[in-house]
């Protein structure tokens, strides 16, 4: 057998209505959620926002107080965790000290009398790439291999959803990085639906193909990373996901494709397919590196929104891009990340300057205040 054995379609997961209470405190509002079949979906948030109540939920660990759970469009609600077609790899991933890798692997498959089990859990310790040292124990493995063997350990009896809990949050950065890039790497060799559960932006936006943000108990916002990133609905999403200069504007007039909005006495501009609200008072943002800082009033202002003049309150250096924060009277710190080393002599600390940034760069939100 070779890994592609483990190729499978993985299956649907769908809470209806999903709700946890706990006495006196609701950790899980009304969740509806579908994850298709093979795919990598995490669930991203806070501490306390309840994603990893979610996620016992989905695991049988946890009963709701209200709604189903479905896999594979079967409703597992009241099954015990055991019949249910789930893994779960937690953050302490708990091997067996006395046993070798490979019963560790095996271990499982044996319990439930799977036929060939040392056969099986090769198989899958060659697909996380550790097949070489399946006759050493534990403590002879480092950190990330110890996390590649629970990986193994959880996909060897081929359920059709596994759940990752944290499943990085003891490794060290850079070991993180790349156990990101191979968690992916196997999910997308093995085709099983992936529910990850994190507090660490990149790591979702890096791994999953659709992201849910929660806050509070819910889902504030859900779609691929990139369309999060570029067009967060709200200011949790738009501050939870990297850095955003976010302004409160007032909707003065518009065109069919666009808004103008007065930003302290300036007017900028705003496409209406980027934007929740169209009128009244509205919170706009623009990511810092869309921003461009000018020693002069730019000139070649056609589809650009300028603020300005402000002077440069800070500068820190940060290898791949240098971090300014300018003050612009009447709107305040405006914080820019500039990557292009090359465009003449860097602004520096006290300098004044002009911001631009594309119009199409500015999304507008639902919150109707900062
Ligand atoms: P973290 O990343 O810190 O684990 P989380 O988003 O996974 O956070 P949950 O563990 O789902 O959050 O917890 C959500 C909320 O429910 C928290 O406020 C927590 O204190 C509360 N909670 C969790 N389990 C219980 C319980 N058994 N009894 C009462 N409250 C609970």
């Amino acid at each position: 057998m070779d890994s592609n054995s483990y190729a499978s379609a993985g299956a649907d997961l769908d809470l209806v209505g999903v709700q946890k209470r706990f006495p006196g405190f609701t950790a899980v509002e009304e969740l509806d959620l579908h994850i298709p079949a093979g795919s990598f979906f995490a669930l991203l948030g806070p501490s306390g926002c309840g994603k990893t109540t979610t996620l016992r939920m989905v695991a049988g660990l946890e009963d709701p107080t209200a709604g189903r759970i479905l896999i594979g469009g079967e409703d597992v609600t009241a099954h015990k965790p055991h019949q249910r077609p789930v893994n779960t790899v937690f953050q302490s991933y708990a091997l067996f000290p006395h046993m070798t890798i490979l019963e560790n692997v095996a271990f499982g498959l044996r319990r439930r009398r799977v036929s060939s089990p040392l056969e099986r859990a090769h198989e899958a310790l060659r697909l996380v790439e550790l097949d070489h040292v399946a006759d050493r124990k534990p403590a002879q493995l480092s950190g990330g291999q110890q996390q590649r063997v629970a990986l193994a350990r959880a996909v060897v009896n081929r359920p059709a959803l596994l759940l990752l809990d944290e499943p990085l949050g003891a490794l060290d950065l850079k070991l993180r990085r790349q156990m990101q890039q191979e968690l992916k790497q196997i999910q997308q060799e093995v085709g099983l639906t992936f529910l990850h559960v994190t507090h660490d932006q990149e790591e979702a936006m890096t791994m999953a193909d659709t992201v849910a943000v929660m806050n509070k108990g819910r889902i504030e916002q859900m779609g691929a990373p990139e369309e999060l990133y570029e067009l967060p609905r709200t200011v949790f999403v738009a501050n939870f996901l990297g850095k955003s200069n976010l302004f409160a504007v007032d909707v003065t007039g518009g065109s069919d494709q666009a808004l103008q909005a007065s930003l302290a006495g300036t007017t900028i501009s705003l496409l209406r397919s980027r934007t929740e609200r169209e009128s009244g008072s509205i919170t706009v943002g623009v990511r810092p590196e869309k921003l461009r800082l000018h020693r002069q009033p730019p000139t070649d202002t056609a589809g650009q929104n300028v603020l300005g003049p402000g002077r440069i309150t800070d500068v820190s250096f940060i290898g791949v891009s240098t971090e300014y924060t300018v003050d612009v009277p009447g709107i305040g710190a405006v914080e820019v990340f500039s990557q292009n080393v090359e465009a003449g002599p860097a602004a520096g600390l006290g300098d004044e300057v002009w911001l631009s940034w594309h119009v199409e760069h500015t999304f507008g939100l639902a919150d109707d205040r900062l």
